[in-house]
């Protein structure tokens, strides 16, 4: 079990990898940062992309029971406070009367007095008011006008453009219960404090499934559900040990639930929220259907029963689910290099469907004419396939250190054996090495995108 300062210091090089190598940079960093806002650099982008795909095919591509949906960001007041959040989506916010920062009262042990850093604030380093209700939602006009009517909000959750939709796509689909309307999208919380790097965020996207159902069947479900997610973050690098299931107890869950586990994952900053799988009932639909004065029903056409669905809710934090997988492939190896000295190698253990980088391509030298041609031509192979990253610059060991340290699965160097200039034999053949076990092999190249694509599912 690694100590706290460990586990600080473990954070703080995953944090300054992440920036050096251009994975996740602070939002307007040059003006001082906005916080609670990040912006994923190259990198992110790439394992962003491919996590959001992953999901998406997992979830709505390969089943016949999901369909998508792309709901807009921009919300009407209506919608949300039938749903409750425009009373009620709050968190407790304290201020210290000393210092004048504010921190959320059911989190205040967990944080530290911005004037005396190594306490937190209950430790008598603080003079804390007593808990006000602080509403999370950001809120704007839409129009020209600036009048009540014309207030908005930037969505707290994705789920209720969901809802409100939900007789849009049973109509459009013809779906029979049980089935899911999924969706992936920014979502918008004004949070009292944001930190732990991107894990408490003011902007973040969710991945949402929202499974509607009988009533006798949620809570079944609400557990199928559970284990289906955990097998998800498997599938994507994240072991089940390191998974945590929370059964949320009474009093502590979302208004709308009567049943929610978190699942949580060993971050170096604690073990901490990356999902949450909840059984919400019919309130959303029985809400908005009150609400608007629009029952929203099914009508079971066995039974001729008509009722409002019940739904349980899979959503899952993009953002940190990449963090959790960057903070799992983060790792150090001590290793003898050419020269006998004793050297560390940094190596992102990314799932390779997760990876943002696939495959390293590597003239063996730059100036031999010949090499850069063919290690152009294999670029040019495997481009329309994957990401590929070409290289022709610093010995091949170094160019191996620099994919290994953004979990480039594969690199293939292409060498005088694939010019043929050794015999015929191992012409248009090149050298494939492999990040974590850093052995090599030799594959042709008309064979490379099936070698390489074949271990990216
Ligand atoms: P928390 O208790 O950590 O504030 P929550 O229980 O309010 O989270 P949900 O409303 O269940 O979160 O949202 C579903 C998922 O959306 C969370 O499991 C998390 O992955 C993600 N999420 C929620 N708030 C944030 C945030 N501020 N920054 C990043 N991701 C978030």
């Amino acid at each position: 079990m690694a100590s706290d300062s460990e586990r600080n210091e473990r954070m703080e090089k995953i944090v300054s990898l992440c920036k050096r190598r251009g994975f996740i940079f602070q939002s307007a960093e040059m003006y001082g940062g906005l916080n609670g806002c990040w912006d994923y650099g190259p990198l992110g982008a790439e394992i962003k992309r491919n996590l959001k795909n992953y999901w998406w095919q997992k979830n709505v591509i390969e089943r016949d029971d999901i369909v998508g949906l792309d709901g807009s960001i921009l919300t009407h007041q209506k919608v949300l406070k039938a749903s409750g959040h425009i009373g009620g989506f709050s968190d407790p916010m304290v201020d210290c009367r000393t210092c004048k920062a504010r921190f959320r009262a059911d989190q205040v042990c967990e944080q530290k007095c911005p004037e005396k850093p190594s306490k937190s604030p209950e430790e008598n380093a603080c003079d804390l008011t007593q808990p006000r209700e602080f509403n999370l939602m950001f809120s704007t006009h839409v129009g020209a006008s600036s009048d009540e009517g014309s207030v908005a909000y930037l969505r707290p959750e994705t789920a209720q453009s969901i809802f409100v939709q939900f007789k849009n796509v049973l109509e459009t689909t013809r779906q029979k219960l049980p089935f899911g309307i999924a969706q992936i999208g920014k979502a918008f919380r004004n949070e009292i404090n944001p930190r732990n790097f991107t894990f408490r965020s003011r902007e973040f996207e969710q991945m949402e499934i929202e499974f509607f159902c009988r009533a006798e069947d949620g809570l079944r479900l609400t557990d199928e559900w559970l284990e289906r997610r955990i097998g998800f973050y498997e599938e994507i690098g994240i072991p089940r040990d390191k998974l945590h299931i929370l059964d949320v107890p009474d009093g502590e869950r979302a208004h709308y639930s009567s049943k929610t586990y978190d699942i949580e994952y060993d971050f170096p900053f604690g073990i901490q929220e990356l999902e949450g799988v909840a059984y919400r009932t019919d309130y959303d639909l029985r809400k908005h259907g009150e609400a608007s004065g629009k029952p929203i029903e099914y009508f079971d056409e066995q039974s001729k029963e008509k009722f409002v669905p019940h739904v349980v809710e899979p959503s899952a934090g993009c953002d940190r689910t990449i963090l959790a997988l960057i903070c799992e492939a983060y790792d150090e190896e001590s290793l003898t290099n050419d020269k006998g000295k004793e050297e560390t190698r940094i190596v992102m253990r990314f799932d390779p469907k997760i990876a943002p980088v696939k495959c390293g391509v590597f003239p063996l030298l730059k100036n031999k004419p010949e090499l850069v041609a063919k290690a152009k031509e294999v670029k040019a192979l495997l481009a329309p396939l994957m990401n590929v990253f070409y290289d022709e610059s610093a010995a091949v060991g170094r160019r191996y250190r620099r994919q290994d340290e953004i979990g480039t699965p594969f690199c293939a160097t292409i060498d005088f054996d694939t010019i043929g200039e050794n015999g015929p034999e191992l012409a248009d053949t090149v050298t494939v090495r492999e990040r974590d076990s850093m052995a090599q092999e030799r594959v042709k190249i008309e064979q490379l995108p099936a070698y390489i694509g074949g271990k990216l599912v």
